[in-house]
């Protein structure tokens, strides 16, 4: 009889092992480990038959019976091991995060059971057609799958919630199906039931947990379920996009229109200031999108450099100060003395994180005030910033706290309709001092007011940073001479525009062919801004040929829409002594203007190059040309 159960584990393994192994499946940890099993499973099935042959065999040799028995056992113990780690793994998430811990720990479990078996004794009892084993070995083999069972047992009703759902059943039928008929085994050992119980069990896991077409259209389902969401989150972000470009993009072309219009240069300086706060609004809201975008992508890297904290925290206070402008705010700044004056940090991040934070306590305060306060405590080389933004606004419910930093999402959105937002701002802050490794806490009192605070590690520099001299806010720079690279021609114009008022000689080219031209020509110029992003021949690649020329000292400046954090530092690695953001900040094109003109940093040294070095830089020049001509055709 016993030789029948044998035989009936052994077809069930099989069978299930040729199913499971010529389906197509879902690839995940546990889906292995199941496969791990029936393979085992099958492994010892085989082993038993081959001790229940060789031990009926009178003449057989005690050594090989020895051995093929204990084998047996040590499958015994390991196929419990792996099953108890296939509980561990299912039933909870924080097994999983141990998991290599875990297999350590089994793994020595099975070595200790393996060994500990093989040298014990053991006895082979023949009795007519009965054969059994038994001794100390047996009966450690029992122990010690009695102790696996139990320990199965614990975990399975340490976490009786999740096994609660129908489908772990099975779990629960083995421990009690296995308890039974180890416990019958241990009284009748000719009956060989173990293997194939194991069999059984794998058998109805095949048909439940583990069946792999069930879990292919749960994950299908899962898949269906992301992209749903995903495509509901784009459409709501479109919409809510849609609504909120529009805004600013409408007051700016209304308000162009009424400059055309306009019947006084005063009228039409009014206009065109709000046309400027749109446009800004309108900028914030891409950079918004650009920067959770980025965020998400996992694009967005930390660009660490030195810094001059106080002088970013003078910048950010003035820039709030212009956004308080006419409301009855106001504005206490509280910036501790002890702040080192130079950190190494990514500086463009804590200006945003601080700017969020303090656009919208101005935003949602009415009159009261806004305050900053900015507090260090130094360990060794690094200064942990705290900052502290406080108001006395609307502020939040405690209901809503959960929803803030959850991207596109606006609290008490009724109250908001007038007020310029996307949602964007706390969760990209958020997001930003995590990235930081820092935190972010909220106390908000409703109708009160909120305090935001945020604690970041920032390195102290020893670094000494040049001081930048103070903008002057008119220059005169006759006499110099810019070239304007860009393929657009209306951006030429915006530029043409801007740089009016420093009486400064323009000359422009629509390609980067057009301005190696005008280069090889012979003309020179003391200032280039150079568009990157150009269709034939980019930016980048027209400085690379111009400065194959070693004489070549031009002041080029990347003039890019490409404006994502961490650009500035890419387009000076590429050789760029400087990088203008579109659209074109008028202060930074003052701040450039005046370094590389007013100062005559520019060192256009051609004149001093020999002739010869004249001729080759001009036959470089034209090899250039050639291949790029060669390689347009
Ligand atoms: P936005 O300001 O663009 O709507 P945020 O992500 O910056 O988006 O803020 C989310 C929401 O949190 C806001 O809509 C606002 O209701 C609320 N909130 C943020 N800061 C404050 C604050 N200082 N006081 C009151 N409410 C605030």
């Amino acid at each position: 009889m016993s030789i029948g159960f044998v035989v009936s584990g052994i077809c069930i393994s099989l069978l299930i092992n040729m199913v499971y192994f010529s389906k197509d499946k879902i690839r995940s940890y546990e889906t292995t480990l199941y496969g791990y099993l029936i393979i085992v499973n099958l492994i010892g099935s085989m082993l038993e038959f081959a001790c229940v042959i060789v031990c009926s065999i009178d003449t057989s040799p005690l050594l090989l019976r020895d051995i093929l028995v204990k084998e047996y056992m040590v499958f015994l113990v390991g196929w419990l091991i792996l099953f108890l780690y296939y509980v561990l793994i299912i039933t909870c998430e924080t097994y999983n995060k141990f998991r290599k811990k875990l297999q350590k720990i089994t793994t020595i479990l099975f070595v200790i059971g393996a060994i500990t078996i093989s040298i014990l004794p053991i006895e082979h009892i023949n009795i007519g057609d009965v054969v059994y084993s038994s001794g100390l070995a047996v009966n450690t083999t029992y122990l010690f799958s009695g102790i696996i069972v139990l320990s199965m047992l614990v975990v399975m009703l340490t976490h009786i919630k999740k096994l609660r759902s129908k489908k772990y059943l099975p779990l629960l039928a083995f421990l009690i199906l296995g308890t039974i008929v180890s416990l019958w085994q241990f009284i009748h050992p000719e009956l060989l039931l173990i293997t194939v119980m194991e069999s059984y069990v794998i058998l109805v896991m095949y048909f439940t947990i583990e069946n792999p077409d069930v879990k292919m259209i749960n994950a299908l389902n899962l898949a269906k379920d992301t992209a749903e969401k995903a495509n509901r989150a784009k459409s709501d972000f479109l919409s809510s996009m849609s609504h909120e470009i529009r805004t600013p993009l409408n007051a700016i072309v209304g308000f162009s229109e009424c400059i055309k219009n306009a019947d006084s240069l005063e009228e039409a300086k009014e206009d065109a200031s709000d046309v400027i706060t749109a446009s800004n609004t309108l900028l914030e809201i891409v950079n918004g999108i650009l920067d959770i975008s980025k965020i998400e992508a996992g694009k967005l890297e930390l660009v660490e450099t030195d810094y001059n904290i106080k002088k970013i925290l003078k910048e950010i206070v003035r820039l709030i100060e212009a956004r308080i402008g006419d409301k009855q705010l106001e504005f206490k700044v509280n910036i501790a003395e002890d702040i080192p004056e130079v950190l190494y940090g990514d500086h463009a991040n804590i200006k945003k994180i601080l700017i969020n934070l303090l656009t919208n306590a101005v935003k949602y305060t009415d009159e009261g005030y806004v305050s900053l306060d900015v507090k260090c405590v130094k360990k060794n080389e690094i200064c942990r910033l705290f900052i502290s933004v406080k108001d006395s606004g609307r502020g939040i419910k405690q209901e809503d706290m959960s929803k803030l930093f959850t991207k596109f999402q606006r609290v008490e959105e009724d109250r908001n309709t007038t007020i310029e937002g996307t949602g964007l701002g706390l969760a990209i802050t958020k997001q930003l001092v995590e990235m930081m490794n820092g935190n972010i806490v909220v106390n908000s009192q409703y109708g009160e007011g909120s305090e935001f605070k945020v604690a970041v590690d920032q390195r102290i520099s020893k670094a000494k940073i040049e001081k930048e001299e103070e903008i002057e806010e008119e220059v005169d720079l006759t006499g110099k001479k810019i070239l304007i690279v860009d393929d657009n021609q209306l951006n030429i114009k915006v530029v043409e525009k801007l740089l009016k008022q420093y009486n400064v000689e323009i000359e422009t080219a629509e390609s980067g062919m057009e301005c190696l031209e005008k280069i090889k020509s012979g003309k020179e110029y003391d200032l280039i801004l150079l568009d990157d992003m150009m269709p034939k021949m980019r930016g980048t690649e027209v400085l690379r040929r111009l400065k194959v020329n070693p004489g070549y000292k031009t002041p080029t400046i990347a003039l890019t829409a490409n404006a994502i954090n961490g650009m500035k530092e890419q387009y000076i690695k590429e050789g760029f002594d400087d990088y203008l953001a579109k659209p074109i900040d008028k202060q930074e094109l003052n701040r450039i203007l005046i370094k590389y003109l007013k100062n005559n940093h520019s060192t256009n040294t051609n004149e001093d190059i020999s002739n010869e070095q004249a001729i080759n830089k001009a036959l470089k020049l034209l090899e250039n040309i050639d291949v790029y001509n060669k390689n347009k055709e």
